[in-house]
């Protein structure tokens, strides 16, 4: 007899080539050459085994909500699901918690970043005594974004330990996806008011503000419209999922249509309680239109990243 797969991975299999048909007919239809996506996790198996753990016992820190994780599957299933959907650049968003645990991270992002060629380098940091001295060791490995998460690590942005870290970031023009929004719900720091204070002190910091900055959407358009290197990234903003917990205001849309340059494509795959593109039709059904969506889904990122000189160059082979 020969080898088949089990019925119910063959289900899987058919539902996921379903699902990347949908994905694909939306950037086609963009005349696209694919999505970039500035939000996306991967980390070791072990941290991400526990981080699914925390969702599903409904955690306080995602407001104790029910929030089944839709892509929980191995590495390298992940990954051929982003590249099924035509993610031409993703990053590996990953974070501590505590100290003594952003080198190591790193380390293993730097690994993946190498067997992961679509994947940009992406590092971490957490105010601790040696964070200037990893920090500049990840810029000099190349890492191309970094992640710092103000509700999870339960730090103050505006540390002293994170100055030099700031300075140093600004400085080599590379951008920091930072959770700091009070959502799901708010953490000691979270909120506009410290990362406005930073902003004071490293204006040129490039800062992609992550959920759009949920709940506190209007505070930080308002960071966007007065610091231009401050962008957005749309990650499960506008979903059904999240508009029944914190909603867009829709007053501000014409806000986030004069920002079409600076708002990113996120959707926090694979940690969301819905299928991917939902966050697309999410974004499509704001009727921001065509020009807004191609800059918003693609062309925002390609050109902070340098996408499309790397493909002019013929280097990045995505
Ligand atoms: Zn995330």
């Amino acid at each position: 007899m020969p080898p088949s797969a089990p019925p119910r991975q063959a289900a899987s299999d058919a539902a996921s080539a379903e699902e990347a048909g949908e994905v694909r007919r939306f950037w086609e239809r963009l005349g696209l050459p694919g999505l970039v996506d500035v939000h996306t996790h991967f980390m070791p198996e072990r941290v991400l085994h526990k981080v699914w753990h925390y969702f599903d016992s409904n955690g306080e820190l995602i407001g104790g909500l029910d929030w089944p994780i839709t892509y929980r599957k191995q590495e390298a299933e992940r990954t051929a699901l982003l590249r099924g959907f035509g993610v031409r650049a993703f990053t590996a968003m990953l974070y501590p918690h505590k100290p003594g645990m952003a080198r190591w991270l790193n380390g293993w992002a730097a690994d993946f970043a190498r067997r992961t060629p679509d994947c940009l380098h992406t590092a971490t940091f957490y105010p601790e005594p040696d964070v200037a001295a990893y920090v500049r060791e990840a810029v000099e490995a190349g890492a191309r974004v970094f992640k710092a998460h103000v509700q999870v690590g339960a730090y103050d942005p505006t540390d002293e330990l994170l100055q030099r870290v700031w300075g140093m970031l600004a400085e080599a023009r590379i951008p920091v996806v930072i959770h700091c929004g009070s959502g799901p719900v708010p953490g000691k720091h979270t909120g506009p008011e410290p990362i406005a204070r930073v902003l004071a002190r490293h204006p040129r910091l490039r800062l992609i503000i992550a959920h759009l900055g949920m709940p506190e959407y209007e505070e930080f358009l308002d960071l966007a419209e007065r610091y231009e290197q401050v962008r957005l990234d749309t990650t499960m903003a506008f979903t059904g999922f999240t508009e029944q917990l914190m909603p867009f205001p829709r007053r501000a849309l014409p806000r986030l249509a004069g920002l079409g340059d600076r708002v990113l494509l996120g959707s926090d795959f694979p940690n969301i309680p819905y299928p991917y593109v939902q966050q697309l039709q999410a974004l499509e059904a704001l009727g921001l239109g065509r020009e807004w969506l191609r800059a918003v889904c693609h062309d925002n990122a390609a050109e902070l990243f340098g996408l499309a000189s790397e493909e002019a160059q013929g280097g990045a082979g995505r």
